[in-house]
């Protein structure tokens, strides 16, 4: 069975890492799409599509986990051809996995079978929540993978996420 799953990953997170873990151990192929994979440099999207697939790869081959396939898509203006566009990019799937409930409808409308994994500390392993927390100089390395605080720490993340905030607010 080859399982579909879709994330913005701005930042890739130990609740996107820990799905990631359980879908890839029960399915014998797991494609991850990247989304909006055309924004960056936003204070609610900083980092590029190729910085999130390093983040992404570098944390899986640091779990030993081979079967994911990375694929970067592209947001279109029209939610209903969304699902055609994606399908244009990927190999065809037998089931997607989505807490997102806009995707997760998206898909199931086009006939998909869905099934809505847990969520894992949401709380403190959330996009918004560690950008934040880059922002005001708190702990947020402990809510993301070794192999994503390095790719941060080597694209000098945590100063362009400041600069956007400074632009944003001058
Ligand atoms: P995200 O990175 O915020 O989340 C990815 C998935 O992880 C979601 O299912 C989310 O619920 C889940 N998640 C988040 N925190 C978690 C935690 N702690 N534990 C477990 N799971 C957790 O990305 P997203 O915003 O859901 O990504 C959807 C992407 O699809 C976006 O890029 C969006 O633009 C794209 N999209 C595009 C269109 C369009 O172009 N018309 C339409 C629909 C969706």
């Amino acid at each position: 069975m080859r399982a579909l799953y879709v994330g913005r990953f701005q930042p890739y997170h130990r609740g996107h890492h820990a799905v990631i873990t359980e879908v890839a151990a029960e399915v014998e192929e797991l494609i991850i799409c990247i989304g909006s994979s055309q924004r960056s440099h936003e204070l609610d999207n900083p980092f590029t599509a190729g910085e999130r697939y390093l983040m992404i790869s570098k944390s899986l081959r640091d779990a030993n986990i081979l079967n994911v396939y990375i694929v970067p898509v592209l947001d279109v203006n029209r939610n209903a051809v969304w699902v055609s566009h994606v399908e244009s990019l990927i190999p065809p799937v037998d089931v997607v996995y989505a807490h997102n409930p806009l995707t997760e409808r998206l898909f199931k409308e086009r006939g998909y079978e869905t099934r809505v994994p847990p969520l894992f500390n949401r709380t403190e392993y959330s996009g918004s929540e560690i950008r934040r927390r880059i922002l005001k100089n708190k702990d947020w390395e402990s809510s993301v993978p070794d192999a994503v605080v390095a790719v941060i720490k080597e694209i000098e993340g945590v100063k362009r996420l400041k600069d956007l905030a400074r632009t944003d607010t001058e």
